[in-house]
């Protein structure tokens, strides 16, 4: 994190989360001490325990009517239920009769709960772990008599870490949130790129203490502390600018990208987990371009089995309703390490054992979820995609290992079988290699053509596109028109509304994007080649 201050005014680098820009107040949620409860007669604990249920369950009910559907939705009616399941209220209970205060009861008995969900196996369930410490804490808030503290309009909120359910109580107009943890990938990153409201994450919220006034950029980042006039007066601009561009860019969202000359182009999206799906609405795409399996493998004990990625793949076919889905076999390795399959202290682990190179080593792994894929494309347009291929022999060992998955699981049909376009000498030689479809992955080809790593800042100058790319791109765009063999590009340069003339210019004609790009790139095409 880089801190360059001038008198006053401090400008902080954190990561972008969400996009958007806000200018407000600080407003720094202390943390809440409560004082511990001296036990009463059993029979009153009891009473204030099932009290502090009612008016939680309440609360939840209200923001659950507020929040329509989708992933807030998801998060508060699993918290109803959880509050209507005995066997979580039971032990609170019961350690009451025992002479224990309501308050310490109930974390008890919570707690227990919590590490039984960290420990699961279940990705899924280990995801929860955070709904029932929010729970915890919103009945010992009830419990204590405290009520949420409340968050002015047009704030910007600074904080270490926030539960999902408080993030929902807000009114966040206008405002946005600053935090110590957290990744554009979070669970809250999801729900505020879906409302719109900017998030930097990576900042510690202590660093705003004893300042007033804030500009938050979830585009780049940054944070300005305590802006000088010229600072504000330049950002309020922005906003300006800001809110002119997405209303324009809005218009563009629900309908099909048509270039200014008339030439229709397909925009995809790019998902890295299911729950940006309640984000999307598949109309407003021509299906999904990558899905990084990736999601499946990590952050969890032990591997996916057969069953549930074929559910995670199901799942993303059905939200598609008939629209093409390209699933990528798992990409591990490089930054995204995976315990008990990647290597650990490669000297150079982005030109290690990574992709289909690790695939291939692991056939056991490789073999579920090929399988998976089969049978999973037996429910719509699934297409599987190989990751980092550099020698026409990983296609032909590829093909094998699938014709054997379709043949195990008696699949009926055998999806087609594409690649990906990402190290330069299968980009270079694209003829040689016998594939179904073609999708460059312009953020890894751009790092491999200029030797310069995707994420090192320092070298953001040489790790940007080249005259180099542009011929790739040119001639491999060439290469699918001259065979009929569908080419796309799933890189960020794709979501870049700046990139796309040129991109346009090279001959590609579909295009996958992260979902929060998909109304300005659909802009840009709009104005590409329009006569003025
Ligand atoms: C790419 O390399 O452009 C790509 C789409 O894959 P990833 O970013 O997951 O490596
Ligand atoms: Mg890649």
């Amino acid at each position: 994190m880089g801190v360059e201050g001038a008198r006053r005014m401090i400008r902080i680098a954190g990561a972008p989360a969400a996009p958007g820009l806000a200018q407000g107040r600080l407003h720094r949620p202390g943390a809440r001490r409560r004082a511990e409860r001296r036990p009463g007669a059993p029979a009153d604990e009891r009473a204030a325990l099932a009290r502090a249920i009612a008016s939680a369950r309440v609360e939840l009910e209200q923001l659950a009517a507020r929040s329509g559907e989708g992933e807030a939705a998801g998060i508060l009616q699993f918290q109803l239920a959880l509050l209507e399941d005995e066997a979580l209220t039971a032990p609170a209970f019961a350690a009451i009769d025992t002479g224990t205060a309501a308050d310490a009861a109930w974390r008890g008995a919570l707690d227990e709960q919590i590490a039984d969900y960290e420990r699961a196996e279940d990705a899924y369930f280990r995801g929860r772990a955070a709904d029932l410490q929010d729970l915890r804490e919103r009945v010992l808030d009830r419990l204590a008599g405290a009520a949420d503290a409340a968050i002015p309009a047009n704030a910007i909120l600074a904080a270490e870490d926030l539960a999902p359910s408080k993030f929902l109580a807000i009114d966040w107009r206008g405002g946005g949130l600053v935090l110590g943890r957290g990744s554009p990938t979070s669970h809250l990153a999801i729900l505020a790129r879906a409302r719109g409201i900017p998030v930097v994450v990576g900042i510690d919220a202590a660093a705003c203490d004893g300042h007033g006034h804030a500009l938050l950029d979830g585009y780049t980042g940054e944070l300005v502390l305590d802006p000088d006039e010229p600072t504000r007066r330049a950002f309020a601009e922005r906003m300006e600018r800001d809110r002119s561009r997405q209303a324009a860019e809005a218009e563009y969202l629900a309908r099909p990208a048509v270039t200014g000359a008339g030439e229709r182009i397909w925009v995809t999206v790019n998902l890295g987990s299911l729950e940006e799906l309640d984000g999307i609405d598949a109309s407003h795409t021509d299906g999904v371009g990558l899905v990084r399996t990736e999601f499946l493998f990590q952050d969890r004990h032990g591997l996916p089995d057969e069953e549930e990625q074929f559910r995670a793949y199901r799942r993303i076919l059905d939200w598609a309703g008939g629209r093409p889905v390209i699933v990528r076999t798992l990409d591990a390795g490089g930054d995204k390490p995976i315990p008990g399959l990647t290597r650990t202290g490669e000297t150079n682990p982005f030109l290690g054992v990574r992709g289909v190179r690790i695939s291939l080593r692991h056939p056991e792994v490789f073999a579920i979820q090929l399988r998976a894929l089969a049978r999973a494309a037996a429910h719509g347009p699934l297409r599987i995609m190989v990751p980092m291929v550099t020698v026409p022999e990983e296609m032909a060992r590829v093909r094998w290992l699938l014709d054997e998955a379709v043949a195990g699981t008696r699949a009926a049909v055998r999806p087609p079988l594409g690649m990906m376009v990402e190290v330069p000498a299968a980009a270079l030689a694209i003829d040689r290699f016998e594939a179904d479809f073609y999708s460059i992955g312009s953020n890894d080809l751009i790092q491999y053509l200029a030797a310069a790593s995707r994420d090192e800042p320092e070298l953001a100058p040489l790790a940007k596109p080249s005259p180099a790319l542009w011929r790739i791109l040119k001639d491999i765009a060439e290469h699918g028109r001259r065979t009929g063999c569908e080419v796309s590009l799933c890189g960020d340069l794709a979501g870049d509304p700046a990139a796309i003339p040129a991109l346009l210019d090279c001959g590609l004609r579909k295009l996958s994007v992260a979902p929060a790009a998909l109304a300005s790139v659909k802009a840009a095409i709009a104005s590409y080649g329009r006569s003025s």
